[in-house]
């Protein structure tokens, strides 16, 4: 079994059990780290001991005392609330570090009260939650992003990028504003496009077009529907953490579909052919 990195064999906390917590500590239990588990209920600490996600696992933060770094995986609004009820519980060195999708908010607040403390992003994910979610490589060949800040000790930059590269995951770093900025573009809208497409298909008048269009959506419509008609709770976080990144970003998409629509109502076709062909050619540089 191949050993970590660095330090040599660290133990590694997990701080709630879902789909990402949960998938984190088979790849690295895998990896030949010690790796024990707090979550909410019995029942989610009984599944993640039984599917090999954590070595030990409980509903008490004490757990963490034998902790060499923490990785929070609560939902974003309980992670602060979840830093503050830990943080007697941990050894004063310990690498704490979060994998909330939004990071400017979190960083900010959870900085103050533990200054080893390195805001992550792991950027994988599926339409599932909880630990029954939880997989083998989900993070192989997907972006891991930090967002340390001037302040962060290079100490547990170097852990937190051990655990990445642990995962096989492609590391980035960049500030927390940029990366809220960034994320609003690809992951939150798109969630917010692909609900409002849901939302529109259920304005169709005839109950039986509605009925054969279920019936013939096929690839093109799993694709575009698959992040809005995803975790619900996720995305209604994303929205509230990262509102004014998100905002300036679906004002820009009314503008992309308005020139949309003008170019269709117009029958303007060699403008609806130009916006066509650049987003072919501009696709490639978003996703290879
Ligand atoms: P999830 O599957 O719903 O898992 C969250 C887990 O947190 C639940 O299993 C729950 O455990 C536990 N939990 C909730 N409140 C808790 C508390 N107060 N104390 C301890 N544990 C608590 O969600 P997820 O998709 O893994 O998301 C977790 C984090 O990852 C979020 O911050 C999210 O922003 C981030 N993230 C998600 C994705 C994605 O695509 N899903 C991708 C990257 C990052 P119990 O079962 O014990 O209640």
């Amino acid at each position: 079994m191949p050993h970590p990195p660095y330090p040599p064999a660290p133990t590694l906390g997990i701080i709630g059990l879902g789909l990402i917590g949960g998938s984190l500590g088979l790849d690295l239990r895998r990896q030949g780290y010690r790796v024990l588990g707090v979550s909410r209920r019995d029942r989610t600490c009984e599944l993640a001991t039984t599917q090999g996600a954590v070595d030990q696992a409980s509903t008490d933060f004490a757990l963490m005392a034998e902790a060499d770094w923490v990785v929070l995986c609560t939902p974003l609004d309980v992670l602060v609330p979840t830093v503050e009820a830990l943080r007697p519980h941990l050894r004063s060195g310990t690498v704490l570090t979060d994998v909330g999708s939004v990071k400017q908010p979190i960083v900010e607040a959870i900085a103050p009260l533990w200054p080893n403390f390195v805001g992550g992003h792991p950027m994988a994910g599926t339409t599932d939650q909880g630990i029954e979610a939880a997989q083998f490589g989900l993070f192989v060949d997907r972006p891991y992003v930090l967002t340390p800040t001037p302040q962060t000790p290079a100490g547990a930059i170097a852990a937190v990028e051990a655990l990445a590269t642990a995962l096989g995951a492609r590391l980035y770093r960049c500030s927390p504003e940029e990366h809220d900025r960034s994320v609003a573009w690809i992951s939150h809208l798109p969630v917010m496009v692909s609900t409002s497409l849901i939302q529109a298909c259920r304005l169709e008048p005839s109950e039986r077009v509605c009925a054969l269009a279920q019936q013939l959506a096929s690839s093109g419509f799993r694709d575009t529907s698959r992040v809005g008609g995803g975790n619900s709770e996720l995305g209604l976080l994303m929205a509230r953490y990262n509102r004014e990144a998100l905002l300036q970003s679906l004002r820009a998409y009314r503008q992309s579909l308005d020139g949309v629509m003008a170019a269709v109502e117009g029958e303007d076709w060699p403008q609806l052919q130009q916006i066509l062909e650049q987003s072919h050619g501009d696709r490639p540089r978003f996703v290879a």
